[in-house]
């Protein structure tokens, strides 16, 4: 079964674990409490010396068959489930980091993340955002006290692509935790595990879930990182395996103590997302490649940013690395063009903020998800006026290319 592809290991999952009733999904498990026969069961459950569930914050039955598809999917050694994508990465970093630590991270990273990071500078923590598509940035970076490393696949809106591989060799030398926000490249598009990183965390909101009508995050430990020498792991959780160390902590600390759980009906729609998300990758992708294509040959368009675009500038490190360029692309128009004038004449791209639906989605991206933080720092960032951003999805890819094309001649 090792040597499966994705989709068969992630169908057969459920059945093969031993589903209740031969069920080939695993049922929503709503029990919030679970009873056990004799007080002794009990108290081992709480231990962690028997496996079971204790109260439903800290994990569900069915939140469970959802981590096991995810770490199947990642090749890693345990996942954690959270209510969204932002509860696993902000639930990492309080439990394992401390005051005093310094975090490395990207300077394109997801609006959110970039938000979050602030708030662990007024705690107390250090972090220096740099431009992670070159090493060289991550290098000069590092002080004693840098402890992670976190960068996305290929960011969002301008879809700059970090030096992933390069990243991890440097993280392994100088044993830093190295986490992957993996939401634009699920696993099937890029193995987050052969850069060497410690964590892939993801939206599960975005792709694996793709029917845009569940929240959901995940952060899988890959069993790459020696917790035996790390320094934030506290005596309560070192405890069997050390690779599960992290984990534990992460749960307890993370997860049981700020509470973001994911519900069992929520973990039950992204598990059936999860089902078909490589057959939606192969379309979602492929119309991206299609649309951008289409659209730099575009007149009134004076930029498309798309990896799988011959003149992106990592361009050939995208093809070492992904099975497909994505299914994001972000395109300027060109002087005295108004963006919101365009995307008012689409038909069947929809305006709206989320990524990874099965329907196309538009968004300008100056005024709405780059708005707070105003025009010089977007400026700094790449972010034109004119910017808008396409999530695109399982449309007939002919469709599409003529609802942006008649859009944009109408200008
Ligand atoms: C959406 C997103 C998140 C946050 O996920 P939520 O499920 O919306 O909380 C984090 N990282 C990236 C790259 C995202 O696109």
């Amino acid at each position: 079964m090792e040597n499966e592809q994705i989709i068969t290991q992630i169908l057969h999952a459920d059945r093969r674990a031993g589903a209740e009733h031969g069920s080939l999904h695993k049922p929503i498990h709503t029990s919030v409490a679970f009873g056990y026969a004799t007080p002794q069961e009990l108290a081992q459950v709480f231990q962690g010396q028997k496996p079971g569930y204790a109260y439903a914050r800290q994990g569900n039955p069915t939140t469970a068959a959802l981590e096991d598809k995810i770490t199947l999917m990642e090749n890693g050694v345990k996942t954690i489930c959270f209510s969204t994508g932002m509860a696993a990465i902000g639930a990492l970093c309080l439990s394992l980091l401390q005051k005093g630590d310094h975090i490395i991270a990207s300077s394109f990273l997801f609006g959110n993340t970039n938000s979050m990071f602030n708030t662990l500078i007024r705690l107390g923590l250090e972090v220096s955002f740099v431009d992670a598509t070159d090493i060289s940035n991550v290098k000069q970076a590092i002080k004693p006290s840098t402890k992670m490393v976190f960068v996305e696949t290929i960011a969002n809106p301008v879809t700059q692509v970090a030096d992933l591989m390069e990243i991890g060799a440097f993280c392994c030398t100088a044993k830093l935790i190295y986490v992957i926000d993996n939401t634009m490249t699920p696993a099937y598009v890029f193995s987050a595990k052969k850069t060497g990183a410690t964590f892939a965390v993801q939206s599960l909101t975005k792709s694996i879930g793709g029917h845009g009508d569940a929240l959901g995050g995940a952060l899988t430990d890959l069993g790459e990182f020696d917790w035996a020498s790390f320094s934030g792991i506290l005596d309560d959780y070192k405890q069997q395996d050390s690779r599960l160390w992290a984990a534990t902590q992460i749960r307890k600390k993370g997860l049981r103590d700020f509470g973001a759980a994911l519900g069992p009906e929520d973990a039950h729609r992204l598990a059936l997302g999860a089902e078909t998300v490589t057959l939606r990758l192969d379309r979602t992708c492929a119309n991206a490649l299609q649309l951008a294509k289409a659209l730099s040959s575009h007149p009134k368009i004076s930029k498309v940013n798309y990896p799988g675009l011959s003149n992106h500038p990592q361009h050939e490190r995208s093809k070492k690395l992904f099975k497909y360029f994505g299914s994001l692309l972000s395109f300027e128009l060109k002087e005295g063009f108004n963006c919101m004038e365009m995307l008012s004449q689409l038909k069947i791209a929809v305006n709206s903020s989320n990524l990874g639906d099965n329907r196309t989605l538009v968004i300008p991206v100056a005024h709405t998800i780059f708005w707070e933080m105003g025009p010089a720092r977007r400026a700094s960032m790449g972010i034109a006026d004119s910017l808008v951003r396409v999530s695109v999805g399982l449309e007939d890819a002919e469709d599409l290319i003529s609802d942006f094309i008649t859009a944009l001649d109408a200008l």
